[in-house]
């Protein structure tokens, strides 16, 4: 039997803001633990929650970038259990009524569109973090990260293979970035995925059972993850059994995943609405002024960077993060063509930028002086190989790219007869190579224009040399 496989995912992204969902502690990675939290936190005896505005805002352009109706009117809502990481004993969230409801983002995979819904996209507050040592058996708690403002977006059941999948993530990721929502850092937990997954007869209109897979904390193992769960699906509808609704955990190490909890064990969370928050108003003018300061998206930049002449490749790789697309900006603003500067930001540039390894990468150069660097070589005053040296001088420093040719002594050599008198001494020591050229082959135009680099330690102007050497073989 062919099946086909169903999968719908729900994503948690945990926000960039300054502070925490409810109350004005820090929401820092990598603090100290226990330093950024207060008695909301920790759910000291009367201590309330305030709403982080900002983190509402946010959400509304989650759903903004993913085509959602805006509720401008919602609620929040406590989901009850126990668990050591949640103090209050209940995560304040959104059941009944969510900010963003009913949106889709357009893909592509291979050059097959397709669309996946999104169901919803709703607030929630991070738990604390656990931290079990193994050696001693003692288990202790970090409440840094309790309160953290987190959104869940929900999508219909809409994937057909894993690849849509993967495609839908990165896409999710880019986006928020983008919009300056998340970092969405998935080796720091930022970003981290729920997946539900189920088959189905091929050709079948009623979905099967499925099952839902949880600690997925990469794109490696969600692939991974999605593969093995497809497999082992397979595997038990083949051998005439069904497949029950549960929820998984996936092991990453050992490759393969084991049930956490059955339909029968499923939590009932008692929901109801929180009582310490009243409902929430976005007035008109307060989603238009959310709706200005949306950014191009990456899909719309890249085609308006398509729209420049340049490849799709190069469009998306330009559109990708936004201190290489700002950099682009610039560069063209300051009067390059778009061709040149993405060639040398993904060429020397992108090479130094990788070297530097930075936590935070960034093109350290002043786009102005970039563009005056270029200028002065295509002026032939100095060679792409000089071209490149002084650019790895400006990086992070305030020296002009005149002032750097002239201290580096770079000016290329354009003067005619200095060129000549090389390239009459390299005629002479190199007879068999002047015949050569002579009967017609045209590969030793390369050794004479490297020979002359060589002579001028690469300054010699590349045009007026092959000039020369034309004229003076002739
Ligand atoms: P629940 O109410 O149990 O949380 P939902 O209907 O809200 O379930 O769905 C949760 C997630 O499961 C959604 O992302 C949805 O797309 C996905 N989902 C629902 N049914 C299926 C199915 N048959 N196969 C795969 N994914 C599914
Ligand atoms: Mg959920
Ligand atoms: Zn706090």
């Amino acid at each position: 039997m062919e099946y086909e496989v169903v999968i719908g995912l729900e994503t948690h992204v945990e926000q960039n803001t300054a502070t925490k969902m409810f109350c004005g502690c820090k929401n820092e990675f990598g603090a100290a633990p226990n330093t950024c939290c207060c008695e909301v936190c920790m759910a000291l005896p009367g201590a309330l929650p305030v709403v982080n505005e900002k983190a509402i805002f946010n959400i509304v352009k989650a759903g903004l970038a993913t085509n959602c109706k805006i509720n401008q009117t919602f609620a929040f809502d406590r989901k009850n259990y126990f668990y050591p990481d949640c103090p209050k004993a209940y995560q304040i969230t959104q059941l009944y009524v969510p900010i963003c409801v009913n949106g889709h983002v357009d893909l592509e995979e291979n050059g097959n569109p397709f669309s996946i819904r999104i169901h919803q996209i709703h607030m929630e507050e991070d738990a604390a973090k656990l931290i079990h040592n193994q050696l001693t058996g003692e288990s202790m708690v970090d409440f840094n990260r309790c309160g953290v403002p987190l959104m869940e977006i929900v999508t219909e059941p809409d994937f057909r293979n894993v690849n849509q999948v993967m495609t839908y993530l990165e896409y999710i990721k880019e986006t928020f970035k983008a919009i300056g929502i998340s970092d969405c850092k998935m080796e720091r937990g930022q970003l981290r995925c729920d997946v539900n997954i189920s088959l189905r007869p091929q050709g079948s209109k009623e979905f099967g059972e499925r099952t839902e897979m949880k600690n997925l904390n990469s794109f490696k193992a969600i692939e991974r993850a999605i593969k093995y769960e497809v497999e082992r699906q397979k595997d038990i509808y083949a051998s005439g059994e069904k497949v029950h609704r549960e929820t998984l955990r996936w092991d990453d190490e050992a490759g393969e995943n084991y049930p956490m909890r059955s339909k029968e064990e499923a939590m009932d969370y008692r929901y109801f609405p929180e009582p310490d928050l009243l409902p929430l108003h976005i007035t008109d003018e307060e989603l238009e002024q959310i709706k200005s300061e949306m950014p191009l998206l990456p899909e719309a930049r890249k085609e308006k960077y398509k729209g420049y002449g340049l490849t799709d490749y190069d469009a998306q790789q330009l559109s990708k993060e936004k201190y290489i697309y700002t950099f682009f900006d610039e560069s063209i603003a300051a009067g390059i063509s778009p061709k040149e500067a993405s060639n040398w930001i993904q060429g020397e540039i992108a090479k130094i930028v990788n070297e530097e390894m930075a936590e935070v990468p960034e093109i350290r150069l002043n786009a102005k002086d970039f563009v005056e660097l270029l200028a002065l070589y295509k002026a032939g005053t100095i060679t792409q190989g000089s071209a490149r040296e002084v650019l790895r001088k400006m990086w992070g420093s305030n020296d002009s790219p005149k002032s750097l040719v002239e201290k580096l002594g770079l000016a290329a050599v354009s003067d005619d007869s200095a060129i000549r008198e090389v390239l009459q001494k390299i005629f002479d020591a190199n007879p068999q190579a002047v015949a050569d050229y002579k009967a017609g082959n045209k590969k030793t135009v390369a050794f004479f224009v490297g020979q002359t680099m060589k002579a001028t330690q690469g300054k010699a102007n590349a045009a007026v040399v092959n000039k020369l050497l034309a004229e003076m073989l002739q």
